[in-house]
Parts: structure tokens; sequence; C-alpha cells
């Protein structure tokens, strides 16, 4: 009898302090740590290595802010968006223009209404919209794409939905194409090269992966972009601009291909703390030539232009704290 009431003291003892361990653990998970995610984009772009510049900055100062940050690789923009008001990302990498769209409800968007709980953070890198074709497909400028087999971009990209814009503006429809296909950024090249496609297009920096793959494993041209319909969308919307992909960046393109395009900008859920979203934004300017190292797409990035263009959303209240204490903004 005395022996049991040992075993169910000792039993007891083991399970209260079990219990206090998780209690401990629980509290030390919730309360230090913060978890925040980033939506990007596909492997090969640009936006899933800006993610990573972004948080290796951040969770190097961890003993400082507490953030434990990590990379969400996505299809894109309008995942990104989407994936932002529903809480399952923090922030996110997006195209300006549908930055746009998604805080006024417009465009594709339509559907969802107004998401009055984005903000914006800062711009990044430009993004001008790149078509690359196979040389012996002829396809020069964009009305060559007539009857040709095009990669649209996946489902949820910036691409995708941007495609979309200029075609409905020149009077096209998807039916223009002899051969729509959805193939996502890190799998295009593989598709040009193999014939599958005569050609695909994707709105990203330069130099990029995804790009300088396409055309050094096989024979490929980046296509123009550049006609009425491209001048009408630059001259209307704030969050277009005119943009050429200097020749000699990638093999084969020795010259300036001119096309239109927006900005790769960072956006947060308002409801994100101001701590957290002030230390993120510390994080990069405080450290900028390195960050700025950290991609060849960054080079020309400054600090002026990242807190101003771009930004349609109304700044996040913790990055408008950091850029009106260094200055940047008043
Ligand atoms: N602009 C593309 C998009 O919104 C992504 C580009 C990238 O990943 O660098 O889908």
């Amino acid at each position: 009898m005395a022996l049991r009431h040992t075993f169910r003291s000792l039993w007891v003892a083991v399970v209260a302090s079990a219990a206090f361990l998780v209690a401990c653990s629980v509290q030390a998970e919730t309360k230090d740590p913060r978890f925040i995610t980033i939506g990007t984009g596909g492997v090969t772009g640009v936006y899933y290595p800006a993610g990573i510049a972004i948080c290796r900055l951040v969770n190097r100062a961890r003993k400082e802010n507490g953030i434990r940050c990590s990379v969400d690789s996505t299809s894109g923009s309008i995942y990104n968006l989407n994936a932002l008001r529903d809480g399952e990302l923090d922030l996110a990498i997006v195209q300006s223009d549908w930055q746009y769209h998604a805080y006024t409800g417009t465009g594709v968007f339509k559907g969802r209404g107004p998401f009055k709980g984005l903000r914006s953070v800062l711009s990044l890198h430009s993004e001008p919209l790149t078509i690359v074709a196979r040389r012996d497909s002829g396809i020069r400028k964009f009305a060559d794409l007539k009857g040709k087999r095009v990669n649209i971009g996946a489902p949820g990209s910036g691409q995708q939905a941007t495609l979309e814009v200029l075609m409905h503006q020149m009077g096209w429809t998807m039916n223009d194409f002899a051969q729509v296909s959805e193939i996502k950024p890190s799998e295009q090249s593989q598709a040009l090269c193999d014939n599958r496609i005569d050609a695909f297009v994707y709105t990203v920096g330069h130099p990029s992966g995804a790009i300088k793959e396409a055309t050094s494993s096989c024979d490929s041209v980046l296509v123009t972009v550049d006609n009425p319909a491209v001048r009408a969308l630059v001259r209307e919307s704030p969050y277009y601009s005119a943009a050429v992909i200097p020749g000699g960046m990638y093999r084969g393109n020795p010259k300036d291909v001119k096309t239109f395009g927006v900005r790769a900008t960072l956006v947060a859920r308002a409801d994100v703390p101001d701590e957290v979203i002030y230390s993120v934004v510390k994080a990069i300017f405080e450290n900028f030539e390195e960050f700025k190292e950290q991609h060849p797409a960054f080079q020309h990035l400054e600090k002026k232009a990242m807190v101003s263009e771009g930004l349609s959303a109304p700044l996040h209240a913790g990055a408008l704290h950091y850029y009106r204490q260094v200055g940047l903004l008043r």
C-alpha cells in the first residue's frame, strides 16, 4: 500500500514537472521568438533571393529583435496578396501594379474588394515585362506572338495577370495564341529549349537566374514589347513605366530591348506589429551596402526611391516610424 502510494506520488511529480517544462517552452515560443514569413516567388526569380537576403539580416539581429524570419517560395504576386489577406503570410514581395489593385479592389481583385489592411513597406528593383523566345521562332516583337505557343506564367503569378492587362489593351485574347501553357519559372527555360513552347513571359528583375538559364541553355532572344497599347498603359497608370533591358546582360542579346515594367515592392498586413516591421526595415537600411550586394538586380537601389516609388498602399506605421527617425521621410 505504502509502496503504491510512493509510486503514485512519483508519477504525479513526473507529470507535473513535464507539464511545467511544456508550459515553459510554450511561453518561450510565444513570448520570445516571433515568427514571420515572407511570401516570394519561384526559386530562379529575384523575389526568392530577395526574401532570403532580408531574412538573413533580420535573423542576424535576433538577440535585439526576437524575430525568426523565413521565406516561402510561391507562384508570385497574386498568390502572395491573397495569402497575405488570408493571414497565411506576414509580409510579401509583390509587383507595384498588383499592390495598387489589391488595395483598391480593382483588376483581378475586383471580386474580393479593397484590401484595406494592406500596407506598403518599401520598394525594391524594377521588373520589366520580359519575353524570351526561341531564336528560330522568328518572334522579335510582341505582335509576332500571334499564333505561337506561349507560356503565360503560372496561375497566381504577377506576369500572367500583367500580360492579361496588356492583351486586353491590345484587344487580344488567349485564343490569339496557338497554345497557352502555365509552366512555373523554374521549368520554363527547359520547356523553351526542348521546343515545347516558342516563348515565355516573366515579369522579373535583371539580371536573373531564370533569364540567364534560358539564354545560355539554347539560342533565344529577348522580345521587344513596345507598341501603342504599351505606351497608353504607361501614360495612364502610375504603376507602369517604360523600361529597357540592357544589351549585353545575357548571351546572344547584345542590344538594349525596349519594354515596360513595374517595381517589386515589399508589403505587409497592417496588423503585423509595428516593432516587427520597424526591425525589418532597420535591418535592411542599416546594412544597406551589404544588402545591395546580395543580388545583382539590387545594384541600383537607392534609399530615397525605395521609401517613395511604387507604393500605393499606405506605409506601415512601423516602417514610417523608422523612415522618420533616420530622416528618410518627414
Ligand atoms: N514578378 C513576378 C510575380 O509577381 C515574380 C518575379 C520574381 O520572382 O522575381 O509573380
